[in-house]
């Protein structure tokens, strides 16, 4: 019989913020300010005056006066992030990381291994997490990876919650919850759900697939599904390429062409983004790896003070990582951009601001893309890629002469924000 375990750290940023920091303990505490000042992360105790993610820094201190504001230190909170993986793998080398502060374990092996029944090992994890670390995590056991999920995140802050391998009471917890548990369900989704008179899981479970597609489309049978508790999910120890989203490009001929090593840096940096934007996730860091002719590599990285889901944000860590590494006077062979330092959750925290624009374009031109095609609109340094593309020195894939790559470059420089709608 499988047992899976879902953690997730309770007020994660703020509770790091007062690990770090004993007079911190005990006091209502939030954890943001940036942007135009949104509050990322409320201390339990700050969230009894009221105080939510997200709201504004200034509407949160109306609500109380006496509240300590702290600046984000993602850093910090990465390093926290490690240390809890790093217990989690002492219980069992089979750990899926989520985000930051959660992730699932198999505890299947562990009685044959360990010698330790799933719910024993899972209580040694909340409680090695607390002492060594001062934070606490919620914690769901159950059979599947839905259920134990919804455990933990249901019973908050410290909860324990373990979910018998029967199917009556696995069941009896599923049925009784609002549809909006169930993965893959967004407000969209939930609202057309209610609309149709299905409020519990329950009512969804007894549905027939026909009528439910009418509703949900395609997701009609996977929906039907999770709220029978049909979900075999393993738990799939991530490789790092998990934990990262990497794009590369050999060129067709080696280069020295700074212009168009730059631009081709930026095109895979949006390829990896929109699949960010897809995931509803975001990044903090971002790797550039080049490769020689003599296939030499070099590699460097630098991190934003927060997370984005928008490539123009790295742009200038692109350039200046691309300087730093190029430090021999040999033609390149291939690029990688790699996107890593993954959360979920903070697009949210800009509702009204410049960020929040870029990123609604961001997304348009994702739309646009998909329906017309990677031409279908495209930024300054796609230019520069088309004008090399055209003088035959593309990607591997591609080729055709035309006009000169310097000429893309300067007009690259003027209409760096720019984006430009081809007919195409
Ligand atoms: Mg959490």
């Amino acid at each position: 019989m499988r047992a899976i375990l879902h953690f997730d750290a309770d007020a994660f940023f703020a509770s790091v913020e007062q690990a770090a920091d004993r007079s911190l303990r005990g006091r209502p505490i939030v954890v943001g300010g940036l942007h135009r000042g949104i509050v990322a992360s409320a201390s339990y105790e700050a969230r009894r005056y009221g105080i939510y993610t997200p709201m504004p820094v200034t509407a949160a201190r109306r609500l109380c006066p006496k509240l300590i504001v702290v600046p984000p230190r993602f850093e910090l909170y990465e390093q926290f992030s490690a240390h809890i993986f790093g217990l989690a793998g002492e219980i069992t080398p089979i750990v899926e990381r989520q985000g930051v502060d959660e992730g699932y374990l198999d505890l299947t092996g562990t009685s044959r291994c360990l010698k330790r029944d799933p719910v024993e090992a899972a209580a040694k994890l909340q409680r090695d997490v607390k002492d060594w670390l001062k934070v606490t995590i919620s914690q769901g056991v159950a059979r599947t990876k839905l259920l134990c999920q919804i455990a933990s995140k249901k019973f908050k802050p410290e909860g324990f919650t373990v979910i018998p391998p029967d199917p009556a009471e696995e069941l009896g917890f599923l049925h009784p919850l609002p549809v909006k548990w169930l993965p893959g369900i967004g407000p969209a989704h939930e609202r057309l759900l209610q609309s149709a008179g299905l409020t519990r899981i329950g009512q969804v479970a007894r549905m027939p697939v026909e009528w439910l597609s009418e509703l949900v489309g395609s997701s009609a049978r996977g929906l039907r599904d999770f709220a029978n508790n049909i979900d075999d999910r393993p738990v799939v120890t991530n490789t790092p390429e998990a934990l990262s989203y990497g794009h590369q490009e050999t060129f067709q001929e080696d280069t020295t062409d700074a212009a168009f090593v730059d631009a081709t840096l930026r095109r895979l940096a949006d390829e990896a983004f929109s699949r960010l934007r897809a995931d509803g996730r975001q990044i903090r860091t971002v790797t550039v790896k080049i490769r020689y002719t003599d296939m030499d590599e070099h590699q460097g990285q630098m991190s934003l003070k927060e997370p984005t889901d928008v490539a123009a944000d790295v742009y200038p860590l692109i350039s200046k990582l691309l300087q730093r590494l190029w430090d021999r006077r040999v033609r390149i062979r291939m690029v990688q951009v790699r996107l890593s330092n993954v959360y979920t959750g903070f697009s949210q925290l800009d509702l009204f601001g410049v960020r929040q624009r870029r990123r609604d374009l961001a997304m348009v031109c994702d739309q646009i893309r998909e329906k017309f095609g990677p031409r279908g609109v495209m930024r300054a340094h796609d230019w520069v890629l088309e004008g090399a593309r055209d003088e035959g020195r593309g990607a591997r894939d591609g080729a055709k002469p035309a006009r000169s790559a310097s000429e893309g470059s300067r007009g690259q420089r003027k209409a760096k924000e720019e984006y430009v709608f081809s007919r195409g």
